[in-house]
């Protein structure tokens, strides 16, 4: 293909949160920045390993205003043609839920090279967080990672359904709908039983735990949470409860 920019733009997950879970291709990129646009949700000292880099926030954070994402595609494309080492820092994994196709997309066909460096998703730090294998041997042999939220311009799909299927699942971006997500899992025959784990914050030194159950998710919705969260249902979270927070297990 032909390149009409000189910059190349890299799609770099920043990881959970923890700097120290940067890969060491990610730890490289950034240092090399000249300039980087990141998601509001990536944690400062990630940030500072891109010390000679401009930064910029771009993004999206759950319910508040973010920059629509066809005028970010623009910015890439704009710095492509300004500077050598352009980041596109995105939370935990670019790949997943994270808008990145439309970026890769624009990029290609602005005839930008790109280059995709993976990162933690959430879900790998909050299992390492519980102390639980997500494909406990005897338990779960499947695991999704799923979300109900329905973004602009999509058809709304049947995500109960499959997280109905599965032995295991990561909701991403669901704390908000606790009560919905309960009411939708019970009604495809999930027990009001099945155990939830609830991660806060994960990979970080101030994460929350919760053990929970279906039944009574619903209680979620008076937490005050202070960070990113996600829900993981599935048998193998029975064994959890050591490590959850005594207040929330008592209320539910
Ligand atoms: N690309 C990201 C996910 C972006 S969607 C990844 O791979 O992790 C944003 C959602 O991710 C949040 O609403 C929350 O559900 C989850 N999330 C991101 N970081 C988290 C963290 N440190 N702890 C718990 N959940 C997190």
């Amino acid at each position: 293909m032909k390149r009409n920019a000189p910059g190349k733009v890299y799609l770099v997950g920043a990881g959970p949160g923890a700097a120290d879970l940067l890969t060491l291709r990610a730890a490289r990129v950034l240092a090399d920045a000249d300039v980087v646009f990141h998601d509001a949700l990536v944690h400062p000292d990630v940030l500072a390993v891109a010390s000679r880099a401009e930064r910029i926030a771009v993004g999206k954070r759950c319910g508040k205003h973010s920059t629509a994402q066809r005028f970010i595609n623009k910015r890439l494309v704009d710095a492509a043609a300004k500077h050598r080492v352009v980041v596109r820092l995105k939370g935990g994994d670019p790949m997943l839920f994270g808008r990145a196709q439309e970026e890769l997309d624009a990029l290609r066909a602005a005839g930008i090279d790109v280059e995709v460096v993976p990162g933690v998703t959430a879900a790998l730090a909050a299992a390492a967080d519980l102390g639980v294998s997500l494909t406990r041997r005897g338990l779960s042999r499947s695991v999704v990672f799923v979300t109900p939220r329905v973004g602009d311009g999509e058809q709304p799909n049947d995500w109960a359904a499959t997280v109905a299927r599965a032995d295991t699942a990561v909701i991403y971006m669901g704390a908000g709908e606790a009560a919905a997500i309960s009411a939708a899992l019970l009604a495809r025959g999930k027990p009001s039983s099945l155990p939830v784990a609830v991660v806060e914050n994960a990979s970080l030194p101030e994460s929350r735990r919760w053990l929970t159950t279906l039944g009574a998710l619903p209680g979620l919705a008076d937490e005050a949470f202070r960070g990113p969260v996600l829900l993981l249902l599935g048998e193998v979270f029975a064994g959890a409860g050591r490590e959850a927070d005594e207040a929330y297990r008592r209320r539910a």
